[in-house]
């Protein structure tokens, strides 16, 4: 979830990486306000893996969900952390669900992003209340998702050491 797009937008680089290099291994970076970034989903993800992997930027590096943390303290078990990455999926995978259901197939965006193009069309509820109550469902279901990512999987990495 971390390199997919459901959990992060995007994965600014950081001083430490060469954006040259990461260019050179295959990532098409993009920038902003003098920024570099990868837009996720992530195109060094494939099959399930890092392509990249000895490459990847700091931030990927760094970059340790809540689970994984919980796990290292002493918090919780790997059986628990296990249970909330697959109620996790189960809630991407009814998101994804609803998404085909209003049309929206296009896996190469950021989760919430197809979400917001979605909600940004517009619908007409009287002609069409079938749609208004997709959409209702949808949010239901999107917001979930989103409490369950910032409470149990989002941080920010630490910053990098110049
Ligand atoms: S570079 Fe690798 S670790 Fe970083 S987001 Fe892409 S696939 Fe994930």
């Amino acid at each position: 979830m971390c390199c997919n797009g459901v959990l992060f937008e995007i994965v600014l680089l950081e001083p430490n990486d060469s954006a040259k290099r990461l260019a050179a291994a295959g990532l098409k970076l993009k920038h902003k306000k003098r920024k570099h970034y990868i837009q996720q989903p992530c195109p060094a993800y494939k099959g399930a893996q890092c392509c990249i992997y000895d490459e990847r930027p700091e931030r990927c590096r760094k970059f340790e969900c809540r689970q994984l943390i919980g796990m290292r303290k002493g918090e919780i078990t790997e059986a628990q952390a296990l249970e909330k990455i697959h109620e996790a999926l189960t809630r991407v995978s009814q998101v994804e669900q609803l998404f085909r259901l209003a049309g929206e197939s296009n896996p190469n965006r950021p989760l919430i992003k197809r979400y917001d193009k979605i909600m940004e069309q517009p619908i007409d509820a009287s002609h069409d209340p079938q749609a208004a109550v997709l959409r209702a469902e949808l949010t239901r279901v999107m917001q979930e998702l989103e409490e369950l990512l910032k409470r149990d999987f989002r941080r920010e990495p630490p910053p990098a050491t110049a």
